[in-house]
């Protein structure tokens, strides 16, 4: 086996005290604090015929099973062991402040002072990444202190919260600062996750669609950007499943999947990149097309591996299990472009 130094460029850590009391819904509430009882109403709900609903209080159960580890050093400790010795992790923490839900536990200051400490002592494995909301002033002065002060490596936007990608924070205060310290930014990107509360599924896509990025490249071509879950998992169904008619440039740009590929083949060594996280963790049966997409000189030069721990504690198949199943279909070179090489170019190391 060829000695490969891993970065997963997509983890979590942040913990129940870091997520408000009310997420996702008042009514949720209960079940956070009693999580017999969400097991209870999840098992209900599936013989009710209410997958979705079961599906969001499964998660539910694990937000409280990991998220409720205490501290950010255990949730840590359960992703390292899932990779080899030396595997370093990004770390990206959530603002959840300005959702809608009510004040987390703990401010987004303490979620970074932790997640510095944690860095600290991890020997160089975590890569800190603060986050931000653009819409609080606060949250802004927060981020830039976690980057200038605390020395963090990169920023993690999530727009799906009920903000775009181009906001005038954004634009004229982080992103430059990012560009001057040659740090990436990485954004969620997929039609799932976090949606602020009472923003419709229509303006959260708006948001979230890899093209809401283009004013972002034009005014900051510096920028290293990383689009999450490189789409995510409803538009590579919808991909394999049901196609594209030929010809239909239209159609191409509605489903995120094929708009990725067609934005890096466009920018061909510019600044969008995309990880493969949740998705093809969630799905491993999309392994075969990521191996062709990958085939690709353009796509491969800007894919990044990312887990997504530990939102994939709700698939069955172990990060473990799937990572080493990326690594036998994709080839080691594949499989180090990915993992080690293309995180290095993007984190600016190389
Ligand atoms: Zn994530």
């Amino acid at each position: 086996m060829a000695d490969i130094r891993i970065t997963n460029c997509h983890v979590h850590t942040f913990t129940d005290a870091h997520v408000p009391e009310f997420f996702p819904h008042p009514a949720a509430w209960p079940l956070r604090r009693v999580p017999g009882l969400a097991r209870g109403v999840r098992v209900a709900l599936a013989f009710a015929g209410q997958e979705r609903l079961a599906e969001a209080v499964e998660r539910l159960i694990r937000f409280r099973q990991t998220g409720a580890a205490g501290a950010q050093a255990r949730i840590l400790a359960e992703i390292a062991r899932q990779y080899p010795q030396g595997t370093r992790f990004v770390v990206l923490p959530m603002d959840m402040a300005h959702g809608g839900w009510g004040a987390p536990a703990q401010a987004l200051a303490a979620q970074h002072d932790e997640l510095a400490a944690l860095a600290a002592e991890s020997a160089g494995l975590v890569l800190p990444f603060a986050t931000v909301d653009p819409r609080s002033a606060d949250s802004v002065a927060e981020a830039r202190r976690a980057i200038e002060t605390l020395g963090f490596r990169g920023l993690k936007i999530y727009p799906r919260l009920g903000f775009p990608p181009d906001h005038e924070a954004l634009m004229g205060t982080l992103y430059p600062l990012l560009v001057e310290r040659g740090l990436p930014v990485l954004s969620h990107c997929s039609r799932g996750g976090v949606t602020g509360r009472g923003l419709s599924v229509r303006r959260a896509d708006a948001l979230t669609d890899p093209r809401a990025m283009l004013p972002v490249i034009e005014a900051h071509p510096a920028l290293r950007i990383c689009l999450a879950h490189f789409g995510g998992q409803r538009d590579w169904d919808a991909y394999i499943r049901e196609g594209l008619a030929p010809g239909d440039a239209e159609a191409r740009r509605r489903n995120w999947l094929a708009s990725i590929l067609d934005l890096l083949r466009a920018h061909e060594g510019g600044p969008l990149w995309a990880d493969i996280s949740y998705t093809l963790f969630a799905r491993p049966h999309y392994l075969p097309f990521l191996k062709v997409f990958l085939e690709d000189e353009a796509v491969c030069a800007r894919t990044l591996f990312g887990s997504d721990f530990y939102m994939t504690r709700q698939v069955e198949t172990s990060e473990r299990e799937i990572s080493v199943r990326l690594r036998q279909t994709l080839g080691e070179d594949t499989f180090r472009a990915i993992a080690e090489t293309n995180p290095e170019r993007w984190l600016g190391e190389r």
